[in-house]
Parts: structure tokens; sequence; C-alpha cells
């Protein structure tokens, strides 16, 4: 007897070659099959018709042999009917299909241009007080980290905030860094400008940035709905982390570790003991020679990323765009524009028209903003492309896309 399966709208299919998957974006379950050509087949066919498809008596068979039956109830993917006992084939609405190309064209609808922007980082100045760190480390390639240079620049003020006002009202993340951004010549103008904003602000220091008494003084300045967040990487200055004491027991204070090794997430774990430190998370440095210490806490495996849980939304967004650098652009001394520090500058703030800067990467294919693992290799055939972690600078510094134990 011929049979109707039906999926629910909620349930996210991905097919390469044989292998499928069904991931339930609601609960998480999931089901993989590898290597099997008869789910494949019918996968497709469920894509293609609107997630309803009828099966003949010798398909049955085959699904039954494999449970796909059992395995659709249980999961909560969809059902199956007698055909003859429904006079049309059931009818679903998908909520949101992800392969729909409109939703390209709607983020570039010209109104909402500026809303697409979600976050600013502003780099005041380049002398940094962890100098001999950030010229060795040069971690800024990899994440937010201060920089240092023997020309000592700043970024206009003025400037910051033109752009800021440009923003209008919608609500985005404003990091403001440096080099020792305590050293910034308008630092308390700054303040007081963002301190009155509706933006969420996110300020970040080495740990060996409070250099004189006047630092503590600025710091006090700074309102408690931001986050001041404490960068700490090693060899580890106890002397110096202490005169923070004071601020890391606040509320809004995250401190950030930048580990290269086994031995530094130990110390850290230390650090974090003896000061009670609740807020603090480990950002791995790659040092070009690090490679293990990745592949055994960054790469990730099939669990991991199974583990995730993604709406169907967030995995239309990852289809259509990049979430680790969409929207958001980075302002270094010179006012040079970039989206990450490993492409070249696409602006300066002196000449810059907001609107057309967004629209030129909205509208390149091969942008930084849009790049993601539906589109480069191996990903691109990967039946885990959409729930993966998205592209991140460590992709482009380590030279491939996939930090993973999969392929
Ligand atoms: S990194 Fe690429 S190849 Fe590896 S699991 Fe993710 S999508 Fe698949």
């Amino acid at each position: 007897m011929k049979k109707y399966i039906t999926v629910f709208p909620f349930i996210h299919i991905n097919i390469k070659d044989n292998n499928t998957l069904f991931y339930n974006t609601l609960s998480r379950s999931n089901a993989v099959f590898t290597n099997n050509d008869a789910i494949a087949q019918i996968a497709k066919k469920l894509e293609e018709s609107n997630l309803t498809c009828m099966v003949e008596e010798e398909q049955i068979n085959v699904l039954k042999q494999n449970n796909f039956f059992k395995i659709l109830l249980l999961n909560n993917f969809g059902y199956y009917v007698d055909a003859e006992k429904l006079p049309v084939p059931p009818f679903t609405t998908r909520c949101i299909d992800v392969n729909d190309t409109r939703l390209v064209t709607n983020f570039k609808n010209h109104e909402y241009l500026l809303e697409n922007v979600r976050e600013l980082t502003f780099y005041l100045n380049n002398f940094a007080s962890a100098k001999n760190q950030t010229k060795v480390r040069k971690a800024h390639y990899q994440f937010l980290f201060p920089v240092y240079d023997e020309e000592k620049k700043e970024l206009n003020l003025k400037e910051i905030i033109s752009i800021i006002k440009v923003i209008g009202n919608h609500q985005i993340n404003i990091n403001i860094t440096g080099g020792n951004i305590l050293e910034y010549s308008n630092f308390y103008e700054l303040i007081n400008e963002l301190n009155n904003c509706r933006h969420n602000v996110f300020y970040y220091f080495h740990y060996l940035d409070l250099v004189n008494s006047d630092n503590n003084k600025l710091l006090s300045a700074i309102s408690q709905k931001t986050i001041k967040v404490i960068l700490v990487d090693f060899p580890f200055e106890l002397k110096e982390f202490v005169k923070w004491n004071e601020i890391i027991k606040q509320d809004g204070v995250r401190i950030e570790f930048i580990v290269e090794n086994e031995e530094q997430i130990t110390e850290a774990e230390q650090i974090i003991s003896e000061f009670a430190i609740n807020d603090h998370m480990f950002r791995p440095y790659y040092n070009g020679e690090n490679i293990k210490f990745f592949k055994e806490n960054v790469f990730v495996s099939e669990r991991d990323i199974i583990e995730v849980k993604e709406s169907l939304f967030d995995l239309a967004t990852k289809k259509i765009s990049n979430p680790s650098f969409f929207g958001k652009l980075i302002f270094n001394t010179d006012g040079n524009i970039f989206t990450s520090f490993n492409f070249p500058a696409i602006g300066n703030i002196n000449n810059l028209n907001l609107k057309n800067l967004i629209f030129e990467l909205l509208e390149d294919e091969n942008s930084i903003w849009r790049v993601n693992k539906t589109i480069v290799e191996p990903c691109n055939n990967c039946i885990y492309n959409l729930l993966c972690p998205p592209i991140s600078n460590y992709e482009y510094l380590i030279n491939k896309h996939n930090l993973c134990n999969v392929k």
C-alpha cells in the first residue's frame, strides 16, 4: 500500500551525495544516514515537493529496513499515512526556506541598509602597555586584542562620534580598544558620550594597562552599564594583575585568557580560582606551531556540532551570510576600515559613505560578510555545513575551512 510521508516545516534536511542529515530545530534531535542512497532519494523528493511525498510499496520495504518510519516518529521529524486514506496529499507550509534566494534581496533593501550594522570596533590608539606581547603575538588578526606600533597614532574623537551618530537608533555593539585606551587623549569625552548612548559598549583593556593612579579615576568614570573586558596573556605577572583586584569583583567585568597550550589553561584556571573570577573565557591563540593544541581544543567533532542549538532562522542566516563577520566593521588608528585584519582595508573614515560601503559588502558574494560554509570547500559538500560554527579568523590564518575531525 502506498504511503504519504510528510516532514514538519521546522526540520532541516541536508543531503550531500548519498549522506543525509535530518535535524529537528526545536528539539535538536537528529538522524544521520551515511552512504544510504534510498534515504537520500526520499529526502531529495521531500525537499523538492514541499516536504510531502508519496512512496511506493517497494520503497516502503527499503525504508522499513532502515528503520526510517520509527526514526521519523521518534524524533518528531514528521509522520506517514496510508495514501488511500487521504483524498489529497498532506499540505505543509514552510516557516523559512533556507534555500530561498529572496532572503539575500531582503537585507539589501536600501531603506534598512544601516540596520545590517551590528558591531563597530574602534582602535583608539596604538601605544600599548603590553608592547612586548602585541609585538610578538599580533593576536588582533585572530580576535580583539591591542595593537602596538612604533609611530604613535590616535583615532579622531569627532570621527568616532559622527560614525556612531550615522548608525541612528538601532542598538549595536561598540568595542573600544587600543593600544592602551586609558592613554587616549580624549578618553573622558569619549566615555561621557558612550555612557549616555543606547548601544552595548565594551571596553577592552590589557591587564598591564593600569600604569598610573590616574587610570583608576578614568575607569571609575565608565558607566556600570557597560562591559569591561580584561585581557590576560602569558607569561603572567601577578603583581600587575592584583592592581585590578577591586575591578574584577564588579558586575560587568569579563576576563579573557589568551592561551596557546594546555599549561596556560591550567595556569589560567588557578588564577580564576584564586581571584574567584566569575565571568571568564579562553581565547585560543594560534602561534603557527600549536596546531595539535587547536586540534584538541578548537576543532569540532560531529558531536560538538550536533549539540549546538540552531533555530531555522539561524540556519537561514548562515546560508546567506557569515555571522562571525556579518555587520561588523573595524576602524584602526589611521581611520582605515576593515572587516577583519586578515583582509585589506575597504575604506577610510575620512571619505566614508556608510550606506554605499554596506551595500557593496552585501552585493559582493565574495565579501567576508557573505562567504560561508555552504560555499567553500570541502564544507560545501558536508551535511553539517549549516550547523557547524561559521568561518572565523582562525580558518583564514590556518588556511583551511574544515577545522574539524569530520572531513
Ligand atoms: S568544518 Fe566543514 S567539513 Fe568540517 S564538519 Fe564543519 S562543515 Fe563539515
